[in-house]
């Protein structure tokens, strides 16, 4: 464990509740569709409304998508959980309680882990999960478009969520977001939800807390409803700060839900925080305990594909690869698979790593595309690394075959021939440069001879140039210190 970085004398504290909203085409307890976007009210049935005599029926899916999720982080599936009403009155709730579930949640414990930048060190963290647990979605309260007056949306009211609530364990701003995108990765990946962020399918809340090294945990506030990775770390950052202020100046932190406005940067406090107790929860009386026998989560894992973090293994142990590059490659369903087809076609894995963490992110972080819109083919890219190992083309060379491929003007072999970026393997011409230019530049060859080896790189740079960038660097170093004794 590395000790955690300190703002200004103090140790920052973040939990997250992160609400994923569950890909089922049909409500958790109604038969009203899901689908984002409808005209307001037109997805809203008796139940969803809370009309009289109307009764909630739990839907399979729903379980189905939780299970999942707890196999996919290595939870306990609770055998029995409850469902509880909590309560509380809010205009776009028409029960006045909205079903969650409290004591006994239906996956417990678990785990998310992830690799962190340190220095120039990847270190990995490892985020304890407490409990995620089955809930509905309220309605939205419109105040826009109405003059004087506010409308309620139904639409959403029943939407199946899955709240996911870590233990205190993230040390930065970094780390959280780091959390939030790897637990992100794990529901698209599996594909309970589909983590669009701006539609809302993926919200996240911010418990955020500092104190000094050794105390016990300060008072925390709560950022509520963060959209975008871009906004977490501004927000985090903004209320750190601002914690740290108030109690310089001698104030106390009170226990606060807060929100984050995107256009001053700042955060601000919302309400008061409510206690449990404030909620008066009490398990429901309309739904009976879920029961998951062991038959049905074994049913469950087995009809899952391959999880992130197994396909790490099986990188790490099937391609030889550092355990780093094997996380990088599984972020999607998409790059493990264009790094498969890379490293299967030209057999050399770890190559094939690195120029897909290299040069393709690179060039795919520059245009802002995914994976699949890359403009250089696993099978390109493969005959690519092929020349650079038969040692046909240097390195340097292949970065401009890959420029070329992305810009569409041909094949490897092709690319190679229109540049004329073939190595130089005829060492009588290598040679003859390589003497002009120990002729052209005696001082650095006489600093060499006394013992400064950095006096070569002075003689490599003129040389590499001489041949147009086609000398072999591992040939011209073989040749040059055969000249130089
Ligand atoms: P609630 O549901 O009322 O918000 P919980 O006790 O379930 O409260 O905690 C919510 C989140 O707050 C959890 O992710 C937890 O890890 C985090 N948390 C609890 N105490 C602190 C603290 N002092 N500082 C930062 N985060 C905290
Ligand atoms: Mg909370």
């Amino acid at each position: 464990m590395t000790a955690p970085k300190l703002v200004q004398g103090y140790e920052v504290v973040i939990g997250f509740e992160t609400h994923a909203q569950l890909s089922t085409h049909s409500k958790i307890f109604s038969r009203a569709p899901t689908a984002f976007g409808a005209e307001a009210n037109t997805q809203a049935c008796a139940v969803d409304m809370a009309l009289p005599g109307t009764l909630p029926v739990m839907n399979i899916g729903a379980v189905e998508r939780a299970i999942e999720f707890g196999l996919a982080i290595n939870a306990h599936i609770a055998e029995r959980s409850i469902f509880a009403r909590k309560n509380y009155f809010y205009p776009d709730l028409p029960k006045g309680y909205q079903i969650s579930q409290f004591e006994i949640p239906v996956v417990q414990g678990g785990e998310v882990s992830f690799f962190l930048e340190a220095g120039k060190e990847t270190v990995r963290k490892t985020v304890r999960l407490e409990r995620a647990h089955l809930e509905e979605d309220a309605g939205k309260s419109l105040h826009e478009d109405f003059i004087g007056q506010s409308g309620i949306d139904l639409n959403r009211a029943g939407t199946p969520l899955l709240e996911i609530v870590t233990q205190p364990d993230m040390r930065s701003s970094e780390e959280a977001v780091a959390y939030a995108k790897e637990l992100h990765k794990i529901v698209t990946w599996i594909g309970i939800c589909d983590g669009n962020m701006q539609e809302g399918s993926f919200r996240c809340d911010a418990n955020v807390s500092v104190r000094k090294p050794g105390d016990p945990l300060g008072t925390r506030r709560e950022i509520k409803n963060l959209n975008s990775f871009k906004f977490m770390q501004q927000a985090i950052d903004y209320e750190v700060r601002w914690q740290i202020d108030q109690i310089e100046d001698g104030h106390t932190i009170q226990q606060a839900t807060v929100l984050f406005d995107p256009d001053t940067g700042e955060t601000r406090a919302m309400r008061t925080k409510e206690d449990a107790a404030d909620y008066r929860y009490f398990p429901d009386p309309d739904l009976p305990p879920l029961v998951i026998g062991r038959d049905w989560v074994e049913r469950v894992k087995g009809e899952m594909a391959e999880l992130p973090r197994v396909m790490a293994e099986r990188f790490v142990h099937d391609y030889a690869l550092p355990e780093y590059d094997a996380t990088q490659l599984t972020q999607s369903k998409a790059v493990a698979a264009y790094f498969e087809a890379t490293a299967k076609a030209c057999g050399q894995a770890k190559l094939a790593s690195n120029w897909i963490m290299g040069e393709v992110s690179r060039r795919l972080n520059a245009s802002e595309m995914a994976i699949e819109q890359a403009q250089v083919s696993a099978a390109q890219l493969a005959a690519l690394i092929g020349r650079i190992s038969d040692n046909t083309i240097s390195n340097n060379a292949a970065r401009q075959v890959f420029e070329g491929l992305w810009n569409g003007e041909g094949e490897v072999d092709a690319i190679i021939e229109a540049k004329g970026l073939k190595q130089m393997n005829d060492t009588g011409e290598l040679e003859k440069i390589i003497d002009d230019v120990l002729a052209a530049n005696p001082k650095n060859v006489e600093e060499f001879k006394a013992g400064n080896a950095k006096a070569l790189n002075g003689l490599v740079g003129p040389i590499m140039k001489a041949s147009k960038g086609k000398a072999n660097p591992g040939q011209v170093n073989a040749l040059l210190m055969k000249k130089l004794g």
